[in-house]
Parts: C-alpha cells; sequence; structure tokens
C-alpha cells in the first residue's frame, strides 16, 4: 500500500505503542469492564483525539485514510479503545465541515487535545434503524432550547464532555427528517446527574467492554441556542449532518472489523503452528490450512475495500456504496474470523486464558452498530439498482 513517510511514522507509532501497551493487558481490562485511563492518555499524548482536526485548530490533520488505518490498529489491540475515539472523531468531523466559523474555534482545539472528548447520539430505545423516528423533542425558548426525551447506546455517554446530538424542533415537519436538528451539547464528564440530565449506570454487554454505553435521559435540559449545529442556518438540518458522519462510521466500522479480524488471524496462525496433535503441528493439517487460507484472504480483500472505501471518501467523492460495502464485508469477515479462529484453538479458544475469547465475544457489535448489516444491504442494493437503472 502507497502510504507517505507521514501515514508510516503515525503507523508504526500507533503499531509499537498497541503491540506494547494495549494487546497484552486489553483482555484484563476486558474481565474487569474497566476503563482504560491510561491507554487514553497515551492517546492525547499522541495526538490521536485530533488526527483528522486542521493543524489550524491544533489537529494533526491527517485524512480519513490515516484515521481509518488507525484505528485497525488499535482494534487489532482492542475494539474498545477505538470506541473511545470513534464518537469524538465523528463529532468534530460534524463541527469542522457544519459548525460556524465560532464552533470551530471553541470546540476543535480543545478536541484535538483530547481536553473534552465527545459522544454522537441518535438512538433511542424505540429507533435504532428508523432515526426518523426518533422523538426527543428541543424547543427554543427565548435564547435557549429545553430538551426532553431519552438516548439510548451512547457510547462514551458517562465520560464525554459534549454530546453531538440529534433531536426534533419541528414535529409537524413532513418530511420527518426536515425537523431535526443537531445539536453540540456540552456536560459534566463523568456525572451522573446534573440540571436536566441524568445518565443512568451503563448498560451491560457482550463484549465492547470497557468502553461505557449509556442511556441520557432529558428533562428540561437547556441549551443555549448557539449550540445549534451551524447556528441559525442548522435548524432543520441535523438529520443530514449526521447521515454525512455515518457515511464516514462506516469506513470507521469496517476499519474496526479489519483490525479485529487480523487479531484474530494472528492468534490462530500462531495458535496453529505451536499446538501439535497425531504427533505434528496443526498448521500441517489441511484442514487448519484451508481456514488460515480462507481467513488471510478475505482480510486481504477486506483491507482493499476499506482503503478503497477511505481514499475516495477522502478525496471529497460520494462513496456511500464502497463505505457501505466494505462495512457489510468486513465486519462479516470480523464475525467469520473470531470463530474460525476460536475453532483453531479448539477447547482453549473458549477460555478467558485466550485472547480469541475476547475477540469472538467483540465481533457482533460490528454487524450491528453504525446501521444492521440487513440494513446496509437494503442501501447498497438501492444505490445498485440507481447506477444500473433500465
Ligand atoms: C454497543 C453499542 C454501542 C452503540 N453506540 C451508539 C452510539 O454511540 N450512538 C448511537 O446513536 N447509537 C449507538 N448504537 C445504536 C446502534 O446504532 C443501533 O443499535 C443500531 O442502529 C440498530 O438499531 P436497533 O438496535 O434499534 O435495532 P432495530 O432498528 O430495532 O432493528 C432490529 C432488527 O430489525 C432489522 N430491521 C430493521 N428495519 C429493517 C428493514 N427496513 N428491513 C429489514 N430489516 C430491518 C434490523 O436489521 C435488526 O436485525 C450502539 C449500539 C450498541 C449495541
Amino acid at each position: 500500500m502507497q502510504l507517505t513517510v507521514e501515514q508510516r511514522d503515525i503507523l508504526a507509532l500507533v503499531r509499537d505503542f498497541v503491540d506494547a501497551e494495549v494487546a497484552p493487558y486489553a483482555s484484563e481490562f476486558d474481565h474487569r469492564d474497566e476503563f482504560p485511563e491510561e491507554m487514553v492518555e497515551k492517546l492525547k499524548e499522541m495526538g490521536l483525539f485530533g488526527i483528522t482536526i486542521p493543524e489550524e485548530y491544533g489537529g494533526l490533520g491527517q485524512d480519513l485514510l490515516t484515521y481509518a488505518l488507525v484505528v485497525k490498529e488499535l482494534s487489532r489491540g482492542w475494539i474498545s479503545l477505538s470506541g473511545v475515539v470513534n464518537t469524538h472523531f465523528m463529532a468534530a468531523w460534524m463541527i469542522e465541515h457544519f459548525g460556524t466559523e465560532e464552533q470551530r474555534g471553541t470546540y476543535l482545539p480543545r478536541m484535538a487535545t483530547g481536553e473534552l472528548r465527545s459522544a454522537y447520539s441518535m438512538t433511542e430505545p424505540h429507533a435504532g434503524s428508523d432515526v426518523q423516528a426518533i422523538r426527543t423533542q428541543a424547543v427554543l425558548d427565548g435564547d435557549s432550547y429545553v430538551v426532553n426525551g431519552q438516548k439510548m447506546w451512547v457510547t462514551n455517554g458517562l465520560r464525554a464532555g459534549m454530546v453531538m446530538l440529534l433531536a426534533v424542533t419541528n414535529p409537524a415537519a413532513e418530511p420527518r427528517h426536515r425537523g431535526m436538528t443537531a445539536f453540540i451539547i456540552e456536560k459534566e464528564p463523568g456525572a451522573h446527574e446534573q440540571p436536566g440530565l441524568t445518565v443512568p449506570p451503563q448498560l451491560q454487554k457482550l463484549g465492547y467492554k470497557g468502553v461505557e454505553s449509556t442511556e441520557l435521559v432529558f428533562q428540561d435540559f437547556r441549551t443555549p441556542a448557539t449550540s445549534v449545529l451551524g447556528g441559525a442556518d442548522g435548524v432543520g438540518r441535523g438529520f443530514k449532518y449526521f447521515m454525512s458522519a455515518v457515511e464516514l462510521g462506516r469506513v470507521n466500522v469496517a476499519a474496526r472489523a479489519l483490525g479485529l479480524a487480523t487479531a484474530a488471524f494472528e492468534a490462530a496462525i500462531r495458535y496453529a503452528q505451536q499446538r501439535e496433535t497425531f504427533g505434528q503441528p496443526i498448521s500441517d493439517h489441511q484442514a487448519i490450512q484451508i481456514k488460515l487460507a480462507q481467513m488471510g484472504t478475505k482480510i486481504r480483500a477486506a483491507e482493499l475495500m476499506v482503503v478503497d472505501a477511505a481514499r475516495l471518501k477522502a478525496s471529497g467523492v460520494r462513496a456511500d456504496l464502497e463505505a457501505g460495502m466494505a462495512k457489510l464485508f468486513a465486519t462479516e469477515v470480523a464475525q467469520e474470523a473470531t470463530l474460525e479462529a476460536m475453532r483453531i484453538h479448539g477447547g482453549y479458544g473458549y477460555s478467558k486464558e485466550f485472547v480469541v475469547e475476547r475477540l469472538y465475544r467483540d465481533s457482533p457489535l460490528l454487524i450491528l452498530g453504525e446501521g444492521t448489516n440487513e440494513i446496509q444491504q437494503l442501501l447498497i442494493a438501492r444505490r445498485l439498482i440507481e447506477q444500473h437503472k433500465v
């Protein structure tokens, strides 16, 4: 893969960090469901919270490809660590592209250092795939909006100091999405209660541990009118802004899947050469070789799709089809690779002593999140039919 010297340097730095400080400890943190404070501090030091934020706002000014490859490396160590960065990256991207100059100046420098970390919240208890069915309302009252409603599955919902929030500002709008607005909500990081906002205890999950997923309950929460993303012009445009970020999110999830699948493959090919049955390493058995060949080939294909989608999107070309295909393919590969890695490990794959049990528990999130793979296929088909209209 052709990369610049700068891209290679950043990736080498992240890879070394992951090998030395993430991969060896990730399962312990996962088993304790513990937030990785020190690892996150290291991400800040490396500037990764500002990786795509322009240099003029204190970021590293890197493109989506560099970001995707960094996410792959972090996820190879532990997808929860990339989860700490992902919602933040999407919120920063939205502020950069749709925010006012004042919003860029206010938020991006603090986001670049990681001093201010962001969550990203559309989903509600009754509305995930059907985003237009959200009910959280923001009503203008003087110079502030009053927010009421409940959000669900907010990654980084407790520790984040801000939330990019989608809310309904005009319930009568037709179609509904024209009545939705994005807000930059400032909150107290780590607080379960603050005026107008309750963050209940974190949701208990199969995997993706360490990083919290929470509900957010807004009850007469006041946010200044100036917190509308894009200022007065942004009113009614929130859905569009969020959907643009979701397209990025798909490249991002595909990159996470690639990292997870790579970790499963690396564990499997190592173990296959160490474990002996019937007097020879299991890697000498053709049944195991076929599994390794399938995993290696599919991971390579997933990598090419991720790189292609990231490059296209970074060049400003419409890339929803390619991003969707990369998300669909890479996440299904990760699901398959983590199970195959477990099979190669035999009974030990089921043990908490080996990394593959964690990888196996982490992989389903990727086929569900950022648009389920069922929805993903509907979107892919819709675009393909558009392109091949008779
Ligand atoms: C750990 C975790 C972290 C998350 N983090 C965030 C976050 O930070 N911010 C955020 O906003 N959201 C987040 N989410 C929410 C996530 O994006 C949603 O869970 C996801 O979009 C699916 O929505 P749902 O769970 O409501 O499922 P539903 O929409 O209820 O879907 C249920 C099933 O029906 C299928 N289905 C629905 N509609 C159709 C259709 N038209 N045709 C065919 N099949 C259909 C779906 O594919 C799925 O199989 C997170 C979720 C998880 C699990």
